[in-house]
Formats: structure tokens, sequence, C-alpha cells
């Protein structure tokens, strides 16, 4: 009876520890999630996509400040939309800085991109803002959205495609 007792704290003990640990875990986890979710919030809301610059500074230096900048100089769907018409062009049709831009693309290189450069705010002194590392990083992740978005947009376009297709064949056999 004793032995029963004692093996069923012990069970309840351990499962018990087992349980928080687990907790703990998922706890960690969760909080560290939601703090990348903010630093990600974070730098959509105050940084340019494109250029990583931050708002303060278009706010302090452009007219329009970063409103103006996100909707008219660098619209990331500018970009997107820019990518998937050099990759639906015939290459033979590209002119030099198309396959140039295009290369890069798929050489997943980053150079074609404005990085911490715009041109409303030519001529100003960013102050501390210059390339670091950690924009390669920010880069990175900028370009895999992209690579998803423009999935996304030609497997669209190819739907699209093969819609007016069959309904071309439809129509031609009435
Ligand atoms: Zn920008």
């Amino acid at each position: 009876m004793i032995k029963l007792c004692h093996d069923i704290a012990f069970l309840i003990v351990v499962k018990v520890i087992a349980l928080n640990v687990l907790f703990g875990q998922i706890i960690d986890t969760f909080a560290s999630l939601r703090d990348d979710k903010a630093a990600i919030d974070d730098d959509i809301k105050n940084k340019c996509f494109i250029c990583s610059i931050t708002k303060m500074q278009f706010e302090k230096h452009s007219e329009g400040g970063m409103e103006r900048h996100i909707k008219k100089d660098h619209n990331m769907w500018d970009y997107v939309y820019y990518i998937v018409h050099l990759k639906s062009k015939p290459t033979s049709d590209l002119t030099g800085t198309e396959s140039y831009i295009l290369e890069n693309f798929i050489e997943r290189e980053i150079i074609w991109i404005p990085r911490m450069k715009a041109l409303c705010l030519e001529g100003i002194d960013l102050g501390g803002d210059e390339p670091s590392d950690n924009n390669d990083i920010e880069y990175r992740f900028l370009f895999m959205k992209w690579n998803k978005h423009i999935k996304s947009i030609e497997k669209s376009v190819d739907t699209l495609l093969e819609k007016i297709t069959k309904k071309e064949l439809e129509e031609e056999e009435k």
C-alpha cells in the first residue's frame, strides 16, 4: 500500500514537473513569437519596405512624409509587378537594365534595390542610418517575401491564362 502511494505520488510529481517545463517552453515560445511580430510590425509601420529609411527621416525632410514616399516613390507593389513583368517578358526583348535586374533577382542579389537611398532625401545626411549587416538580414527577408508574392501572382496569371485559353477553345468549338 505504501509502495502504491509512493508510486502515485512520484508519478504526480514527475507529471507536474514535466507539464510545468512544457508549459514554460510554450509560454516562452509565444513570448518570443510576440516579440518578433512586434519588431516586424514596428518595421512595417516605421520603415520604408524598399529603402529601409525610417518614417522619422521622411517626416523631417520630405514633403508628404512617409505616406507619400511609400505610395509614389517606393511602392513595393510596383517592384513586385516589375519583376513579374521581367519574368514574363521574352529574354530576347529585355533591355540591358532589365536583364541586369532580372539576373540579380534570380541570383538573389539586392544590389539593384535602392538601399538607404530615396530621391526625395537626396543630399540629406541620414545620420546613423547607414547600411549595416542587419540590413542584409532585412533584405534577405524582404527578398523571400517578394518571391512569395511573385509566385502567387504568377500562379494567378497562369490560372487566368488557362481559363482564357479554355474559353477560347470552347467558343471555337461552338
Ligand atoms: Zn523608400
